[in-house]
């Protein structure tokens, strides 16, 4: 089977019906970055740079993450990555820093919130970014932001550093994460702000739903196969085909290959996922026809528009296609 999948390696990822997919990658530690020729990805479409941190024991100086960044983008050798702040906080902790005191970590003092009160450290980040990329396309993404003035006040520092380093990137964009479901009802004024946005499904799930992702009690209770998400990722869909603005879903999700399916056929041409994720989501995706996939899932949305999840039926439906 793992040969079989290998076969996959070199095949573009276009559907049946034609519709092209980019499949990039999920990366956090250096040693996955072999992922991108052993897979085959289009690109990174997160780079998780907490985890370096976090590995190092310490936010590494300027100069150190400037190296590391522009390490990534030598191995990407032309491929986009999309460079995600520090998401650091809640259960990501440096060494020497005590947990806060509060109620309900993950949606604490974190991530971006952090990066905005404190911004000497995201500063220092940005500037890296940009003396990492010497000049080469640069996309950076910010993590947890819950409303337009956030993204635009972390867009503005960047733009502030961007100005003080050369050489400036050939071409800068700045991206959200959407992990909070406030930023839904934000859409048009997002959209008017931002220059890609990111589906991180594993935080949107728990703020969705209000489960906690890492409580085993809860892993299968909501899926992301079930009639509020993609009705979500629908409307997303229109809103950013409408703006012209480039949508992907990076979160788990996006690497189960039924998953996959289903948001190919929202229109969700864009999906990051860990390494091991990759052959098996193109495998799926070449021998899908979405045309077909269409009518099918509305149906099945529509019997599970209580909240059911569809993803039994759904498989049904993949197997015998
Ligand atoms: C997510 O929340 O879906 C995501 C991709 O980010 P992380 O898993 O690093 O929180
Ligand atoms: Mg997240």
């Amino acid at each position: 089977r793992a040969a079989a999948l290998a076969n996959y390696r070199d095949v573009p990822a276009i559907t049946k019906d034609g519709t092209e997919m980019t499949l990039m990658l999920n990366v956090g530690l250096a040693l996955e970055l072999d992922q991108l020729d052993r897979t085959g990805a289009d690109g990174i479409g997160l780079y998780r740079t907490e985890i370096a941190a976090l590995a190092a024991g310490g936010i590494p100086d300027v100069a150190g993450q400037a190296a590391e960044y522009g390490k990534v983008m030598d191995r990407a050798n032309g491929r986009p990555v999309q460079f995600r702040t520090l998401d650091l906080g809640a259960d990501k902790l440096l060494p020497g820093e005590t947990a806060q005191t509060e109620e309900n970590p993950a949606m604490g003092w974190r991530s971006l919130r952090i990066g905005l009160d404190r911004p000497a450290i995201l500063r220092r980040q940005l500037r890296a970014l940009l003396l990492g990329a010497q000049g080469r396309p640069l996309k950076v993404m910010f993590p947890m932001v819950a409303t337009v003035e956030e993204f635009r006040a972390a867009r503005d520092l960047l733009e502030a550093e961007a100005g003080r380093i050369r050489p400036t990137p050939e071409r800068l964009e700045a991206g959200t994460m959407l992990e909070v479901p406030s930023l839904l009802f934000q859409l048009p004024g997002l959209l008017a702000e931002a220059d890609f946005i990111s589906v991180g499904t594993n935080d949107l799930m728990q703020f969705l739903f209000a489960a906690d992702r890492g409580t085993p009690e809860l892993a299968d209770r909501y899926d992301t196969l079930s009639a509020p998400v993609l009705e979500m990722l629908e409307k997303l869909v229109t809103y950013c085909q409408e703006a012209g603005i480039p949508l992907s879903v990076c979160g788990e999700a996006a690497g189960r290959p039924l998953d996959a399916l289903a948001f190919a056929a929202l229109g969700v041409t864009t999906l990051s996922m860990s390494g091991g994720a990759i052959l098996p989501v193109k495998a799926m995706l070449v021998e899908a026809d979405l045309n077909a996939l269409r009518p099918v899932l509305r149906e099945l949305r529509r019997a599970g528009a209580a909240g059911g999840s569809i993803r039994e039926p759904l498989a049904v439906w993949a197997r015998e296609h």
